[in-house]
């Protein structure tokens, strides 16, 4: 089939696949857990979390203020000194592996519910939110009693208590990244889920009270910024873990500056994916399309300006178009979903905002033909052709399914652009030629470099970012140092 048939000609559809949902079990209110128990907030206050795919309420959960914050902080330091400081590696460990056990399974329980609060595609959390995390936990169990040997004649000694604030795009993976290597290195942790997916971390919560973690030893806290501010504040906090925006990140900078708190700072993105003349088109055109489209663009990492070499563009945005017609937007739930629902209103406002911005930038906008569900919050995947560096759309993060194009001639000119920008956390490179790629990854400031592929993870690799992308390394070896001093 030509490609412009594709385009025009596809008239055929997939049968609907939904996910059951009927054996999830969500209370209506969750409280916090704080030292093995869910209590009630001081704050007295819940607040609602959505289906942004339906726009239905969940649930409701609580609220933490200062006080609470205050409180779970207290339990995990009770739960340092007396517990887990003294218990020998290998018998913490033994928790981490049961966690991880658990987590598989619950892995279908914990996927539904992670795309019924984000929005993702049930594909993308069934296939690589649930398993990682769960991969995570089984990763830094092994180094628990490893230590030394990790960093040897170092003597390495856990900090403390360990703050962590993560975001709505990866709930449990991000919570797994964070509790994971706290706990392996001797730490306790109180951790704040983002507003708009509070709910698989509550659900962890539960599956660690399952497991019989010492109390206090993982405290789970939900509320929004100003509870994350009072964590980052709170002075028996020794280290903050932080995964969000760099707005938020640099304000965290500000409040700890002076003070001995140890932080990682895991920040935005705006990745270039860069295509060479000789790269293999058709796997490109797929890497492209899964650096930005899959998980609607809400991807720190996600591939989101194009670059391509001007001898191949024309073929590559043509294929690009025609594979994009073929992606299914709608009901995350659905296994045939490729793009689900935006997290929430204001993110799609601001996604909608962006795609005023560039059309007012005066770049030649493409969205698919299809039509897009008429309740909940959808976004059509977007590319903007023809865009330059000065473009608002290619130099800030929109975090939404949505690519700018741009060409170039030479290997130094695509280098330029592509670090020519505040952010370095990923990139991807499409060639034939080794060399190549490692000439780039030389000179590419980005933490993370794809090559051939995107959007590929693994426990053991680390990953960081560069410039005000943020700072330290979660997975892997590196990502026991941030919770570790020698
Ligand atoms: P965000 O607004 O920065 O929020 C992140 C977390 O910080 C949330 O739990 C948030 O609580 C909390 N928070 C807000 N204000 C705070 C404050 N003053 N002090 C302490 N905590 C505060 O980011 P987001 O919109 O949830 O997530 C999207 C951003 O995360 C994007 O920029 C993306 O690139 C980045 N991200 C980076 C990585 C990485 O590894 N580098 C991974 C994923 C996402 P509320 O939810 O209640 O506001
Ligand atoms: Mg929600």
């Amino acid at each position: 089939m030509k490609t412009e048939d594709t385009i025009t000609g596809f008239d055929w559809k997939y049968s609907a696949a939904p996910e059951a949902k009927d054996h999830i079990k969500l209370k209506s209110q969750y409280d916090l857990f704080i030292n093995g128990n869910f209590v009630k907030p001081n704050s007295k206050k819940y607040f609602a979390t959505y289906n942004p795919a339906t726009e239905e309420k969940l649930a409701e959960v609580a609220q933490a203020n200062a006080k609470d914050v205050d409180i779970a902080v207290a339990a995990a330091k009770n739960a340092y000194d007396k517990v887990w400081k003294k218990m020998p590696a290998k018998e913490r460990a033994k928790y981490i592996f049961r966690i991880a056990r658990v987590i598989q399974e619950r892995a279908r329980e914990l996927a539904v519910i992670e795309s019924m609060d984000g929005g993702k595609p049930i594909r993308e959390s069934r296939d690589f939110d649930v398993p990682t995390a769960a991969n995570h936990f089984f990763y830094y169990a092994g180094w628990a009693d490893k230590l030394e040997y990790a960093f040897p004649n170092r003597h390495p000694q856990s900090l403390g208590i360990a703050a962590q604030i993560i975001p709505w795009n990866f709930p449990l993976l991000m919570a797994a990244w964070k509790i994971a290597p706290a706990l392996a290195t001797g730490n306790t942790v109180v951790l704040k889920p983002a507003e708009n997916t509070p709910l698989t971390a509550l659900k962890l919560a539960e599956i660690i009270q399952e497991c019989e973690l010492p109390a206090g030893v993982v405290n789970i806290i939900t509320g929004f910024g100003d509870t994350g501010a009072a964590m980052v504040a709170h002075p028996n906090v020794n280290k903050i873990a932080f995964t969000g925006s760099t707005d938020v990140g640099k304000i965290i900078q500000k409040a700890i500056a002076g003070t001995n708190k140890k932080a990682t700072l895991e920040l935005g993105g705006k990745a270039a994916n860069i295509v060479f003349d000789d790269a293999p088109i058709n796997q490109a055109v797929e890497g492209i399309v899964n650096g930005i489209f899959f998980n609607q663009g809400h991807v720190c990492c996600a591939g989101s300006r194009l670059f391509v070499q001007e001898s191949v563009a024309t073929e590559v945005i043509q294929k690009l178009k025609a594979r994009m017609e073929t992606l299914i937007v709608g009901d995350p739930l659905d296994k045939n979903t490729d793009i689900g629902a935006i997290n929430s209103k204001e993110q799609l406002d601001k996604i909608n905002d962006y795609l005023k911005i560039g059309s007012k930038e005066g770049l030649e906008l493409f969205q698919t033909s299809a039509a897009i569900p008429k309740k909940g919050f959808y976004c059509k995947p977007t590319l903007f052709i023809g865009a330059a560096q000065s473009n608002r759309v290619v130099q800030e993060e929109i975090f939404g399914p949505v690519l700018t194009i741009q060409t170039f001639r030479t290997i130094e000119e695509v280098i330029e652009k592509a670090n020519n920008i505040p952010y370095g956390l990923s990139a991807g490179v499409w060639t034939d030629k080794g060399s190549k790629i490692f000439n780039l990854t030389s000179k590419l400031r980005a933490g993370v470099i794809w090559a051939n592929t995107y959007n590929k993870f693994d426990p053991s690799s680390p990953f960081g970012g560069y410039k005000e992308s943020g700072f330290g390394r979660e997975g892997g070896l590196h990502g026991l140092m941030p919770y570790l001093k020698f």
